[in-house]
């Protein structure tokens, strides 16, 4: 399997692309990314886009650790489904999708978890700015 990211994003031709340009900074992906930049900021203003790639957020409790892990690889995983078929990630849909599992992650034995998620999200979906 080649896990090699190409010198030059394909969605935006960045010359200097990386790790976390292809999943946080390029502006075809930053609507969707920052929707989780925001999350864990408010959890931990310190983090940077570098650790959370890495999951190295401060966090004061495990409920919030178990969230942020599910929202980081909930979002980062569809922002890179998205860019291996050479398409820009569509935030909204991205959000409206993240809603609805939440739901569903509620009525399992993770409801605090998506009770987190939410609480920490705000509101989500298409209508918000
Ligand atoms: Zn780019």
């Amino acid at each position: 399997m080649n896990n090699k990211l190409p010198d030059k994003c394909k969605l935006c031709a960045e010359s200097k692309s990386d790790i976390t340009h292809e999943l946080f900074l390029c502006k075809h992906v930053k609507k969707s990314a920052d929707v989780l930049v925001d999350a864990i900021k408010s959890v931990d203003p310190d983090a940077t886009e570098s650790s959370i790639v890495k999951l190295g957020w401060n966090t004061s409790d495990s409920l919030t650790d178990q969230s942020m892990v599910f929202l980081t690889g909930y979002i980062l995983d569809q922002i890179w489904s998205y860019r291996k078929r050479n398409i820009r990630p569509d935030a909204d849909r991205i959000q409206s999708e993240l809603a609805a599992d939440l739901l569903i992650l509620r009525s399992s034995k993770f409801r605090n978890v998506a009770v987190q998620c939410e609480t920490v999200l705000g509101p989500l979906g298409p209508t918000q700015t």
